[in-house]
């Protein structure tokens, strides 16, 4: 009999009560130390007092209105990230594929407004993610997520991953736009490399392109960077962040330059929760938290520190781990044993990581992590794993 909550997800036996900072205290008791926080999102931990604060502050004056009004929080938002970034103006969503499908519009009305309508398609690339919508879906192309649901939306060409020499092959009058992942999440804590996103940045502008990047895993700070991509120097047209930047409330961004958020007029686009006072307020309080050069410097600090620790672990368990990838609080341990076995033995060991493709196991802690929680993260992933050894 099919369970009052549809089953599209594989559940971890597991009912978290409450969570304070890197720690989730089962239900039972037991405290969990988070290495996944709900998949890159609880960027401040959990129950962060400055995020606690701004959203029931918010919730005591107004928790929704429509966006047929200004929204002096929304407004604040938008000023920080324009101001921290490469962007010009900004669309709020609530979530990572709400994302993906404005980036997907905003790119073909940027042609169509350009008089090339014809420039529909969007090169993507083998691994990647967008999220779950009908669009993005197409986008990634995989067999997992797309069979049973075709006809799918036409215009996406899935392209082979860092192959410079294949994007430039694959370019027609019809090509739009090139959607990226800075660093892949689901599909394995794989970054681009820095030649790889120069490259695409130099054939966008060679040939009219907007280049997108979706940052939605590897964004707000994660890198040790506000955004991953200011490691390359490239700066896209069009971006799509979500996940950290509510630090756990439902919230989404797209950021583009004028001239791509240009044609996108009144009416054109919208939302009905999209970019609401509660949200917005949170999304301050995070901004204010992340974008500071002393919080990514303290990122970067700790992310040495457990990549440190990870190698160590890759160095005493080498029939478990290959190798450790990524970049600030976004690694990866690529396994030689199936990823859902350790994250299953890390449950046993009370430390919460997070499967991915491409035989990976990720880590991605609160940016908020402390040095202690490392050491303690370390010595669970060792338990962990020697008990998959044995
Ligand atoms: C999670 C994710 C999405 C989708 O975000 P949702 O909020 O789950 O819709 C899109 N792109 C990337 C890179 C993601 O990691």
């Amino acid at each position: 009999m099919i369970p009052p909550v549809l089953p599209t997800y594989n559940r971890a036996k597991l009912h978290f009560a409450k969570g304070e900072g890197s720690w989730l205290i089962e239900e039972d008791g037991r405290r969990f130390l988070d290495l996944g926080s709900g998949i890159a999102v609880n960027v401040m931990g959990h129950a962060h007092p400055a995020l606690v604060k701004a959203l029931t502050d918010q919730a005591q004056a107004l928790w929704h209105v429509s966006n047929l009004y200004e929204i002096p929080q929304q407004e604040a938002l938008a000023r920080k990230l324009v101001e921290a970034s490469f962007a010009d103006t900004v669309f709020f969503t609530n979530s990572g594929t709400e994302c993906a499908e404005l980036a997907i519009k905003m790119a073909r009305r940027y042609h169509h407004a350009a008089g090339q309508p014809e420039k529909t398609g969007f090169l993507t690339f083998e691994g990647c993610f967008h999220g779950r919508s009908t669009a993005a879906i197409a986008a990634s192309g995989s067999e997992k997520m797309t069979q049973g649901f075709g006809p799918l939306m036409p215009g996406f060409t899935s392209l082979p991953w860092d192959d410079l020499d294949a994007v430039e092959a694959a370019i027609t009058e019809t090509t739009g736009a090139v959607l990226i992942e800075p660093i892949q999440g689901e599909g394995g804590i794989r970054p681009a490399s820095d030649a790889f996103l120069k490259g695409l940045r130099a054939l966008c502008d060679a040939h009219g392109l907007l280049l997108i990047f979706d940052e939605v895993q590897c964004g707000m700070g994660r890198t040790g960077r506000l955004f991953a991509h200011e490691w390359s120097g490239v700066t896209p047209d069009i971006m799509m962040v979500a996940k950290g930047i509510g630090g756990g409330f439902p919230l989404g961004a797209v950021l583009a330059t004028e001239a791509a958020g240009d044609p996108m007029t009144a009416g054109s686009h919208g939302s009905t929760y999209g970019g609401n006072p509660l949200a917005c307020a949170v999304g301050c309080a995070v901004m204010d938290h992340v974008g500071t050069p002393a919080f990514l410097d303290s990122v970067n600090r700790k992310a040495g520190l457990l990549r440190q620790k990870l190698e160590g672990l890759v160095a005493d368990h080498p029939g478990i781990f290959e190798g450790v990838r990524g970049q600030g609080l976004m690694l990866g341990l690529k396994c030689r044993v199936a990823p859902g076995n350790l994250v299953a033995a890390g449950y046993d060991a009370q430390v919460i990581t997070v499967p991915a493709a491409d035989n990976v196991v990720r880590l991605l802690p609160p940016l908020t992590v402390t040095e202690d929680d490392i050491a303690e993260a370390a010595r669970r992933l060792d338990r962990a794993a020697a008990a998959l050894a044995a």
